[in-house]
């Protein structure tokens, strides 16, 4: 067996089940720093990994990186995204079963960096046949595309996702890559029209600014200058440094082609993008008569060119609304303010579904075409890509960080079965008794929300479906008839001084299995109706090559990593099979040197008293031995490396 560790990957514990203070935070975060400090920026907890964004780019993710992580499993080589990949596909392909890789974190965190990571993993280590070849590279392609359109610069990240996205990548019998599906949800259309200070619109526009050919601009109406567009200057960026759009550009239209994108269809496309523009440049002004009227005709020309849509009617659906009173239909004017909504409502709408045709359309890209590849049918498996927000704690949290933390909460119980029950499920196989073990299982904040009638949700929704005059605080009140009295749910009216921060009258508070998080309710009834957009107001948290230790922290809380290491803690940290186990640690001891004759299970158990064990930290299965805490092992991979 070969082993790839040097000294210097040993910085620290490269798993946290090794960290011998494992109930204390500080302890956690200086084993991240320690490492990080190196360069070590991944670390396990189990089968969980833990990254910490370096910012710079780290040579770590070469072809020959990728190849050294092909088939070794986690303990013999350094933490890596890859060993994550591979172990996922591997276990994907023995066990036959779909499996599914989350990631999570704050923004900037680097999650999407990650998804990028493993899919060209895959991409450059899979079987692959000619036909198969062009799929893989749609796959690669997909993510510039949904980029330009989905991602946009923000105070935290450059490059920062504004939708969350579920991909499914499907494989054959071979292992060989043959369709994806991508699901999105959620995509900020509130940026279309607005960007805070220090933030920008979807990359899409300044690409095909600062990249569209001439000719092209002058078809769509546009000038090479995004100072000209009401749409791009509220942020006050235009250029960000770390961002070529030029260069960007290119690379989004080869990718369009690629994904199979026709002529015609990047033509709707870009007809699309431009018209958004001309509607933010669309002004309202006084007429004759003193009604509001639109006051940029050029802009109304193009719009009506672009979108295939009668100018008249456009004129008057920018300006006017239709009302329904007494069985009877009438227009009345729209007020400027109401022009003013109504004209971005139309460009928030019409982008959003562009996007979402984007997305359709990458979708039939990928789809797994039974005909190009009959063998495999009904013999394929998939491994799921999740990015997602994790649990989100502002100074004033609404409806959106609720349901972003519901979903955490959700997924943290999913992680707790999966991982309880597949342990349960070894040590059983094994033979080995195990006391289970007592953790906090979050059923009961999940129940809170999603129970039916007298759940969260249902009360949200009901109260929106209501007749008379339902509002926010009628929607706080019938929670606190309701659900008073729960543990984990507070408000103004019901806290007694037992929580840590205060609750507002416009407040209630959760307590999550990550921490507290108080909601004002301002706000939850009409997003509850209409699910548009998550615009968080974001401090400029810079990108820094440093360890910023509050942002660590609070991650650490909030994704729950100490609860995920005292589960993995309750059961044994080290498994492996008799006879690979002998094989790498038999010269640690003379009685097994240099060959043991005896039963496997004998030689094991001679070896792990020999290096101290005691009868309570191991565990002899039937086929493998298990250990609770392998201290002593790996602080000898060093000298074995020497040997
Ligand atoms: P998230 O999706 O969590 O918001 P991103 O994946 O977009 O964050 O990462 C933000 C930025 O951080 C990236 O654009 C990149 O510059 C940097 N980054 C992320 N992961 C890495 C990494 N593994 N190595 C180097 N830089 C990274
Ligand atoms: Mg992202």
């Amino acid at each position: 067996m070969e082993s790839t560790l040097t000294a210097r990957d040993r910085v620290g514990v490269q798993d946290f089940v090794l960290l011998e203070n494992y109930t204390s935070e500080a302890a956690f975060i200086e084993n991240l720093r320690r490492r990080f400090g190196e360069n070590l920026i991944y670390t396990y907890i189990g089968s969980v990994l833990v990254s910490v964004n370096p910012n710079k780019d780290l040579e770590i993710y070469s072809k020959a990186h990728m190849e050294r992580y092909r088939g070794v499993s986690f303990y013999e080589i350094s933490p890596h995204i890859y060993a994550v990949s591979d172990n996922t596909y591997r276990a994907m392909r023995t066990e036959r079963r779909d499996q599914c890789i989350l990631i999570s974190g704050e923004s900037g965190a680097g999650k999407t960096e990650a998804s990028k990571k493993i899919l060209q993993y895959y991409a450059t280590t899979c079987p692959v046949t000619d036909h198969l070849s062009t799929l893989r590279d749609r796959l690669v392609q997909s993510n510039p595309v949904l980029e330009a359109f989905g991602n946009a610069k923000t105070l935290r990240n450059d490059n920062s996702s504004r939708f969350g996205k579920y991909m499914d990548v499907q494989f054959d019998f071979r292992g060989a890559p043959i369709g994806g599906h991508i699901l999105n949800y959620l995509l900020e259309k509130s940026r279309v029209v607005h960007q805070n200070h220090g933030e920008r619109n979807f990359h899409i526009f300044y690409q095909l600014l600062e990249g569209g050919e001439q000719n092209l601009l002058s078809k769509l109406g546009l000038e090479r200058n995004a100072q000209k567009y009401q749409y791009l200057v509220k942020g006050c960026c235009p250029r960000v440094s770390s961002i070529n759009d030029k260069n960007d550009w290119r690379t989004v239209r080869k990718a369009l082609t690629v994904i199979g994108f026709h002529e015609d269809e990047v033509e709707d496309l870009l007809n699309i993008i431009a018209s958004v523009l001309h509607l933010g440049n669309t002004q309202f002004g006084e007429g004759k008569n003193g009604e509001n009227q639109i006051t940029t005709e050029p802009q109304l020309k193009y719009l009506s060119k672009l979108l295939g849509v009668d100018g008249a009617a456009l004129r008057e659906a920018l300006t006017h609304k239709k009302i329904t009173a007494k069985g009877e239909e009438m227009i009345s004017p729209l007020s400027f303010e109401q022009a003013v909504a109504a004209r971005d409502a139309l460009a928030k709408a019409v982008y959003g579904r562009a996007f979402t045709w984007l997305v359709v359309k990458i979708n039939q890209s990928l789809a797994f075409k039974d005909d190009v590849y009959n063998s495999s049918k009904g013999s394929s498996s998939v491994i799921g890509l999740l990015d997602i927000y994790g649990f989100e704690v502002f100074q004033h949290n609404s409806f959106e960080q609720f349901c972003i933390n519901y979903c955490n909460e959700k997924l943290h119980q999913l992680f707790i079965e999966l991982t309880l029950k597949s342990e349960q499920e070894e040590y059983e196989a094994e033979g080995i008794t195990w006391e289970p073990v007592k953790y906090f299982d979050n059923k009961i904040i999940c129940d809170l929300v999603e129970g039916k009638h007298k759940g969260l949700i249902s009360i949200l929704d009901e109260e929106c479906l209501r007749p008379g005059e339902p509002s926010d605080i009628s929607f706080l009140e019938k929670l606190e008839d309701t659900l008073g009295g729960h543990a984990h749910f507070v408000t103004h009216k019901l806290s007694n001084g037992k929580t840590r921060k205060a609750v507002s009258r416009e407040e209630f508070k959760l307590i999550h299995y990550a921490g507290e998080v108080n909601y004002s309710v301002n706000g939850f009834l009409d997003k509850n109706k209409d699910l548009l957009y998550r615009n968080l107001k974001e401090s400029d948290m810079s990108p820094l090559w440093r360890f910023d230790e509050a942002l660590v922290r609070h991650q650490v809380k909030y994704l729950g990593l100490m609860e995920n290491l005292r589960v993995r803690r309750a059961g044994f940290a080290y498994r492996r099979h008799y006879e690979t186990f002998l094989q790498r640690y038999k010269s640690l001891c003379p009685g097994t040197w240099p060959n043991w004759q005896g039963r496997l299970a004998d030689g094991v158990a001679t070896l792990v008293q020999h290096l101290g064990y005691k009868p309570e930290e191991y565990k002899l299965g039937k086929t493998k031995i298990f250990i609770r805490f392998p201290k002593t092992l790996f602080s000898t991979e060093d000298s074995l490396e020497a040997r």
